[in-house]
């Protein structure tokens, strides 16, 4: 069962808090008992297929699903009409010690597609099981990539309605690109003038606004979220965690049971938590290192164990990681309190009031045993992309650039020569002006066509474009909605004809 890490909410099944996105009166749906594998299933893992590795994973957390209907959702998922790569997601030795795990070979070329492209399908199916006859709004809040994500992954899904808020100027021109063109009678796409922090925020207000749920009520509608906020959206991420790990059993590369280390670009701590999760069930990690940009608010809390999101809100050229509250830190918060739903409920009272709160020294000497928390300038991000590929020819994107950033220089201080894990978060055309000028040299502040400056990028790094980027910009534009940050609630009604 699932419980709300706020303590206001009844426990509920694996479909009902996918169903539900997160519970009412805010708070995060989170396992009420973490499975744990024994090292005998982890070693067998070796050799295994993705889907084979996900079956298994996704068995022990729905548990009103049945194991035939896993694998139906899973065997549509992961495959190669979805994914060009037949290893779903494959792993790249970088040098001795260093592996990228990249994430980006589904339909739009980042890694929220690992989980975008099955959780349609897993809320599809809670849908079915729950015999609700109502239709389920889904709005998403997206710094870039999920926006795309969730149009593909939900497009033309019957009985849901997506509506995707982007910050207007926050997002790479592909990434913009990607949104207002995508097609589907049962989808929407939205400008905020505001950044990605007022959009989530302002999405998360939708779900507990009580107005808005009679509303939706009166229309036989109800919300649930693409986010990952969402329990649906975080699951499928443990998967790869495991994968990874096999796949250098398998290789030799390291013997069972021997520990890793795991680096992840962060931004909403997402990504990273699943790997929290996938070592509370017994996969042998060492260190979890928490990569951000100059957006360091986890960098800092991870370190100090204040949250302060009072601060200077950076553009930079990872945008994806441009986030200041990010929300699945509640849910890494609540398993080290040991489950202190009031502590929770306190602090994220406080983050809303004040802007910040403070957490206890047990609690962070508790995580500093095996988390670690880095950023990397924009800089220092250009400059890892430049000596990576003048080193290997590997093409890095921004935010994977921030995170080997952010290990190398962990490894210079730490001399820690363990076998690493750097997940891949995107593919690097989708922000091919920072990773063109990074390796290039150049300057192309003042040169305005994204898909020449792409083109270039191919006859530099002879990289292959990775097919949802060709031709974008010949694709027309189906979405010009531009609003205030105010707005959200209007334009949701005004899009729904309610
Ligand atoms: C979403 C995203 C991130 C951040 O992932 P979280 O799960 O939000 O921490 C990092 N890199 C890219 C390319 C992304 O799209």
């Amino acid at each position: 069962m699932y419980i709300s890490s706020r303590g206001n909410f009844h426990p509920v099944t694996a479909s009902e808090a996918i169903c539900l996105g997160m519970a009412p009166g805010g708070g995060l749906f989170v396992p009420e008992k973490v499975p744990v594998l024994n090292e005998k299933t982890i070693s067998d893992m070796a050799g295994q297929r993705y889907g084979e590795i996900a079956q298994t994973i996704l068995e022990l957390y729905l548990d009103d699903f049945s194991g035939e209907e896993i694998k139906e959702i899973v065997a549509q998922s992961y495959n190669q009409e979805n994914f060009d790569h037949p290893d779903i997601a494959p792993v790249v030795k970088l040098d001795q010690h260093t592996f990228i795990l990249e994430l980006w070979h589904g339909p739009t070329a980042a890694f929220k597609d690992m989980a975008l492209q099955i959780m349609p399908r897993l809320l599809a199916k809670s849908v079915q099981k729950r015999g609700s006859a109502q239709e389920v709004i889904i709005p998403v809040a997206t710094s870039g990539d999920t926006g795309k994500a969730a149009l593909e992954g939900f497009k033309n899904v019957p009985g849901v309605k997506i509506i995707v808020f982007y910050p207007h100027g926050g997002v790479s021109r592909v990434q913009e690109l990607q949104m207002t063109t995508a097609e589907g009678d049962n989808v929407a796409v939205v400008a905020v003038k505001g950044n990605f922090d007022d959009c989530q925020t302002a999405v998360k207000k939708l779900f507990t606004d009580p107005e808005f749920n009679s509303l939706f009520a009166a229309h036989q509608m109800t919300f649930s979220s693409a986010n990952s906020i969402n329990w649906g959206r975080l699951l499928p991420q443990i998967i790869y965690y495991f994968w990874s790990y096999s796949q250098l059993m398998h290789r030799g590369e390291i013997s069972p049971g021997e520990k890793i280390n795991v680096v992840v670009p962060t931004g909403n701590f997402g990504n990273i938590l699943a790997c929290y999760y996938a070592f509370l069930m017994g996969l042998p990690v060492d260190k979890l290192i928490c990569a951000s940009n100059e957006n360091k608010v986890l960098t800092d809390v991870i370190g100090t164990g204040t949250y302060n999101r009072q601060r200077t809100f950076y553009k930079t050229i990872s945008p994806s990681m441009d986030i200041l509250i990010s929300s699945n830190f509640e849910r890494f918060l609540f398993e080290i309190t040991g489950h202190d739903e009031d502590k929770i409920s306190l602090w994220y009272q406080q983050l809303q009031d004040q802007g910040a709160f403070q957490v206890e020294d047990i609690y962070r000497a508790k995580w500093q045993e095996f988390l670690l928390g880095g950023f990397a300038t924009d800089e220092e991000t250009k400059r890892e992309i430049k000596t990576t590929f003048t080193a290997s020819g590997y093409v890095l994107d921004t935010h994977t650039g921030a995170g080997v950033a952010v290990y190398r220089d962990y490894v210079e201080k730490s001399g820690d020569r363990r076998k690493t894990i750097i997940d891949a978060t995107a593919n690097p055309y989708k922000f091919n002006r920072a990773v063109l000028e990074a390796i290039s040299g150049q300057d192309l502040s003042g040169q305005k066509d994204e898909f020449a400056i792409l083109e270039e990028l191919h006859q530099v790094t002879k990289m292959p474009i990775h097919s949802a980027l060709k031709d974008l910009d010949q694709r027309p534009v189906r979405h010009q909605r531009v609003i205030e940050k105010d707005q959200l609630g209007t334009a949701v009604k005004d899009i729904l004809g309610i």
